[in-house]
Order: structure tokens, then C-alpha cells, then sequence
């Protein structure tokens, strides 16, 4: 079975290049490959707010490559519908760790496709993601609104253009994305778990854990995150549909967990709150994209925090398109409900101004 390293601390620069070099990292890599590094920049939010990986990962694991003489390195990330990754990679800091170290940074909202059969269908996935001889995958160990987590299965959806990012959420996102984990395959995962936020995906209220992983399985690592987070793996089902597909495997042998350093404090991991389940009681979701569920729930947990009543029944996502529907519709797709908060994803603000125009 793959070896998993972990390490505890807070400079994510220094831990990046401890976990490489114990890992022996440069062995693996063929001499003169095309190494992309894919960070999860989901949203313009820093990293301190919990949802995207620190610029600190990114610098180390580009200072490592450098001084063992790989040369041809590149970033590339697609923030989620709806954000620009521009704009995500500035407020990260990603533009002054690119220029430092002279790598360039792509984004793949960009990028051309191509069509490539996977397990469940034919997919559009960007031909950087496809052609880099060496995927290095940095996610965040963090919570999701739809997915209960995300890791680096789940991280590898921002290597596709914004029309298939949407019709995963049609077909259900747990198929898709381990069909997805299956094609990819990333040959490294260098997981950021300082400080991610434990129930929503855009961050906001970050929990120090103050670890970092890294191993060579994306669906090892993602049963690995589970086991922290205190989730089964049924939780996630998209994490034993991977390993049926050939993404990698859910084991962990006590023997294959190699810890660099001991723990430090706030190294352990809240049990799982259960808020985003409470908050969504009364949301009926049929294939909602991340941003439109994602602003939702905030709105949602904003108006708890104000202490708004919440309309008894809201409907959200693609399937409602065209319906006539006797509810409060969050998003242009459910434009046919007989109330409803326009926009594609609308913000969150908008959804709890209506929740305040209605109480
Ligand atoms: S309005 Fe529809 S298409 Fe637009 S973000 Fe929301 S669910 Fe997706």
C-alpha cells in the first residue's frame, strides 16, 4: 500500500519541503517532465478564511522541484462558476509566488478540452490537466455543503471547463467526480490541512488543525481525510466509487502512516457539526452548481445568526428549470417558483435580503 506522510505545524512553506524530501519526491518524477501544480483556489478568499490552499504549499513545493532541477513547472487552477481565477489567484497571493520563482500561472477557465471516456461518460476536461506528464494535486481537507467533504478527489473538478463543472452537478457530483479521480489520477497529493473550514467549501470559519499530508493515492488520501474529520466513508460515496474505478485504494495500514513530528496543539479535529444537514432542512436540491448551494447555506446560516424565520420550502438547482413551482426559488434556474432570488449563482447578501424582505 502507498506511504502517507503527515506533519504538524503552521509554515506551510516548510512543512511543503519537509513532507517532499522525506517522501523522496524527485525520485518519482522523470527527468525533464512537465509538472502542473493544481491548488484548490475555489473562490477570491484567503487562505486564513479556511477554503483555499495556502501560497505557502505552492512556494515550497516550487522551491523543492527547483533545487532538485526540475525546470518545466507550471500552476493551474479553474476557481468555481460563477468566480474569476484571476481574481482568486491574487487574493492567495499565487501572482507573487509565480513571479518569485518564475513559474507560470494558467487559468484553465481558458484552457482548450478535450473529450475523454471515462467510467460514467464522456467528459470535457482541459488538455493542461490532461497533457502534464506529472499532476501535482494541493487540496484543502476541508468540509462541503453537497459532498460532506472535499480533498483531493474533489479538488481535481476545477481542472474542467464551467459548462461540465455544471452538468456534474446535474448528474449528481458523486459518479462524476470519481469517474474524474479515475482519468487524472494525480501522481502526488500534497494536502493543506492548517486550516480548513470544516463545514463550507467557500470557507468562513476556519478550524486550526495545523497538518499537512502528502501520499501518491487521491482516494487514500481522501479516506484519510475522512478518518480525521470523523466521517465513514459511506458519507462521501464518491470515495469507494473512485477505488471501484480504478482511482486508487481506501486502505490505510497503521504501518503505511509515516508522521514526521509531534502534534502540536489545536491539532485535532472538531466532531462533525452536523449545522450545514440542520440548516437545509427545508431546501429541495435537484442539481444545484457548488457557488448556488454554496451562497445558500451562508445566507442560510446568516439568517440563523439574525435570528430570521426562513421560508418552509426552497428549491435550488438546474432541475427546476421551467418548473412552476410554489416556493422560494434561489438562482435563474428557478426563475418559474413564485418567489425568487435572480442570479447565476445569486450571492448570498441577495438571498438574505429576501429572507429579510419576507420575515
Ligand atoms: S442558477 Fe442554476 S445554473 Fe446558475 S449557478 Fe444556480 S444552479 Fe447553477
Amino acid at each position: 500500500m502507498a506511504k502517507l506522510y503527515e506533519i504538524y505545524g503552521t509554515d506551510a512553506h516548510s512543512m511543503t519541503v519537509s513532507l517532499m524530501q522525506a517522501a523522496r519526491v524527485s525520485k518519482m518524477i522523470p527527468p525533464g517532465a512537465s509538472i502542473a501544480l493544481k491548488p484548490n483556489l475555489v473562490l477570491s478568499g484567503a487562505p486564513d478564511t479556511g477554503a483555499t490552499t495556502h501560497p505557502g504549499v505552492l512556494s515550497g513545493c516550487i522551491a523543492y522541484l527547483q533545487s532538485e532541477g526540475f525546470a518545466d513547472i507550471c500552476v493551474m487552477e479553474s476557481s468555481w462558476v460563477g468566480d474569476s481565477t484571476d481574481r482568486a489567484m491574487k487574493v492567495c497571493g499565487y501572482d507573487k509566488v509565480c513571479e518569485n520563482y518564475g513559474v507560470p500561472f494558467y487559468d484553465l477557465k481558458k484552457d482548450q478540452t478535450r473529450r475523454v471516456q471515462t467510467a460514467l461518460r464522456p467528459m470535457e476536461i482541459t488538455c493542461r490537466s490532461l497533457d502534464a506528464d506529472f499532476l501535482i494535486d494541493l487540496p484543502v481537507l476541508k468540509g462541503h455543503c453537497q459532498t460532506a467533504m472535499t480533498c483531493a478527489l474533489k479538488n481535481l473538478k476545477g481542472c474542467l471547463p464551467d459548462r461540465e463543472k455544471r452538468r456534474f452537478h446535474s448528474d449528481g457530483l458523486m459518479e462524476p467526480i470519481a469517474a474524474l479521480g479515475a482519468v487524472l489520477k494525480p501522481a502526488l497529493v500534497i494536502v493543506d490541512s492548517i486550516c480548513g473550514d470544516l463545514n463550507f467549501e467557500e470557507g468562513g470559519n476556519p478550524v486550526h488543525t495545523n497538518r499537512m499530508l502528502l501520499g501518491t493515492d487521491p482516494v487514500q488520501m481522501d479516506a484519510y481525510g475522512c478518518r480525521l474529520m470523523g466521517l465513514r466513508l459511506e458519507d462521501v460515496p464518491y470515495i469507494q466509487l473512485a477505488e471501484r474505478w480504478g482511482a486508487g485504494s481506501t486502505e490505510i495500514g497503521a504501518e503505511d502512516v509515516v508522521t514526521l513530528n509531534e502534534p502540536t496543539e489545536g491539532a485535532e479535529y472538531p466532531a462533525a457539526s452536523g449545522l450545514v444537514k440542520r440548516l437545509t432542512r427545508g431546501v429541495q436540491a435537484e442539481s444545484a452548481c457548488s457557488a448556488c448551494y454554496a451562497a445558500l447555506v451562508r445566507a442560510l446560516y446568516l439568517a440563523q445568526q439574525e435570528g430570521l424565520r426562513v421560508p418552509d420550502k426552497i428549491v435550488i438547482g438546474q432541475k427546476w428549470r421551467g418548473k412552476q413551482l410554489s416556493a422560494l426559488g434561489v438562482g435563474n434556474c428557478c426563475s418559474g417558483a413564485s418567489d425568487c432570488v435572480k442570479g447565476c449563482p445569486p450571492t448570498p447578501d441577495a438571498i438574505l435580503n429576501c429572507f429579510r424582505d419576507r420575515a
